[in-house]
């Protein structure tokens, strides 16, 4: 590596601190790509404009939905898949434990919807459940009610299952990931934000308002904060959207531990009636965590109003939770609000830099990214610096 590097640098003025590859934003992503290189040796540098794991991006809220058995489409499989045997892998040398799979169901209306994301999601799910041979039953109304005795049915939902479905702990994840980069030999910066990235001298070189470090090869996950350092990706390629996380106090939380409450991704006829609930896992945060979505108000990173405001509790417990679920009380334990950063078809955003094949710019989230995260930062890595057999990204590049 090192001749490599060196290879890359014209001799005389002062390029900055070298590395083989500097990564810009520790989230999913970043922490991710960090500890895959640095473990295969590489010379790595990580920087952040907060101190991740944090609340201001995307990867906060300590739970995340999995599932194998991914509607949004097969190009999918592979890097969920690989996700889970690193976090599997992770969790074996580490004793910390990242994923917890009860299971988890889909339930939608009898007829189509209007809802354009998750319309249909059952049947889509389960023709790539069938296709990749995943275990994903469709169950009646009265065998979910037995399974989850706390659930509220119509009785006419179309209703999927999948057994390998769970949650992935998101924080967790991303603070592991950076401490074994950091054990590896990688060196990080945080609360420093980037401001600028240039190609030079055959790799590229990275400012902070302090300082400047020049790699081979650089690698932009940045999350809500994508289009700030995308040059050359039109401004409207992706938009931010505001999210809210409530913890509703429940009677007995042991009703939706993790060990046998499974996930329930649960779309209406339109989106605003999308609700998703999570199991609680051991030592997880009071209450029982549920979300909606909401794609109508656009936002930044920077200006997003990060309060939750108590019409905004009251209206999702009475359109969303009452009527869907028992035993969950109209109080809060805890709200946050989360970022999704979406292009126009939900798809990730992988692509170079328009003047440098050297600098990789990401935004793998749209709402669904983290369960593919740790696999999808590794083949990056493998891509920018050429490791042979990387897993194929190309569904993912735009231009
Ligand atoms: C409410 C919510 C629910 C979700 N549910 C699911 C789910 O159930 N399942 C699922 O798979 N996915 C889900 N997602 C999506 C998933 O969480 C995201 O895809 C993933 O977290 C995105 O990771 P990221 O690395 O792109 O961004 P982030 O993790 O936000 O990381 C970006 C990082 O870049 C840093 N940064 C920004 N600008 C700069 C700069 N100029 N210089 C240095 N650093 C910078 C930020 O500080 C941040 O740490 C959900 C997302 C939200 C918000």
């Amino acid at each position: 590596m090192a001749n490599d590097l060196q290879r890359g640098l014209d001799s005389g003025p002062d390029h900055g601190e070298q590395f083989d590859l500097i990564v810009v934003g520790l989230g999913a992503i970043g922490s991710a790509a960090l500890m895959h290189a640095a473990r295969s040796g590489m010379r790595v540098l990580g920087i952040d404009r907060y101190d991740p794991p944090h609340n201001f991006g995307s990867s906060h809220a300590e739970s995340r939905i999995t599932r194998l058995a991914v509607g949004e489409g097969p190009q999918y499989l592979p890097f969920v898949r690989r996700s889970h045997q690193i976090w599997r892998d992770l969790e074996a040398e580490t004793g910390q434990q990242l994923l917890h799979q009860p299971g988890g169901y889909i339930i939608t209306p009898p007829t189509k919807t209007q809802d354009p994301r998750w319309g249909n999601f059952v049947d889509r799910t389960a023709d790539v459940a069938a296709r990749a041979a995943i275990p994903f039953e469709i169950r009646t109304p009265d065998q979910v009610r037995t399974h989850v005795p706390r659930i509220r049915l119509q009785g006419d939902e179309k209703i999927g299952f999948e057994p390998t479905g769970g949650i992935v702990m998101c924080e967790r994840a991303v603070k592991l990931q950076l401490d074994l980069a950091r054990g590896s030999g990688a060196k990080t910066v945080t609360d420093t934000p980037v401001v600028a990235i240039e190609p030079a001298h055959g790799g590229a070189t990275v400012h902070t308002e302090q300082t400047h470090y020049w790699a081979q090869n650089v690698l932009v996950a940045t999350g809500a904060w994508f289009s700030d350092l995308a040059p050359g990706i039109d401004a409207q390629a992706v938009t931010v959207t505001r999210q809210i996380v409530f913890w509703f106090h429940v009677d007995e939380p042991e009703d939706f531990a993790a060990e046998h409450f499974p996930f329930i991704l649960w779309p209406g006829q339109t989106i605003a009636e999308y609700s998703a609930v999570f199991p609680i896992p051991p030592g997880g945060r009071p209450g029982l965590k549920l979300l909606g979505e909401q794609f109508v108000e656009t936002t930044t990173a920077k200006t997003v109003d990060r309060q939750v405001k108590q019409h905004e509790v009251d209206d999702f417990y009475s359109r969303l939770v009452a009527p869907r679920l028992t035993g969950v009380n109209p109080t809060v334990a805890h709200s946050a609000v989360c970022l999704y950063t979406s292009t126009k078809d939900d798809h990730f955003l992988i692509d170079r830099h328009p003047e440098s094949d050297q600098i990789m710019l990401a935004s793998p989230c749209s709402g669904h990214g983290f369960k593919h995260s740790t696999a999808l930062a590794e083949a990056m890595v493998g891509s920018l610096t050429g490791v042979a057999g990387s897993r194929d990204l190309s569904a993912f590049v735009r231009q």
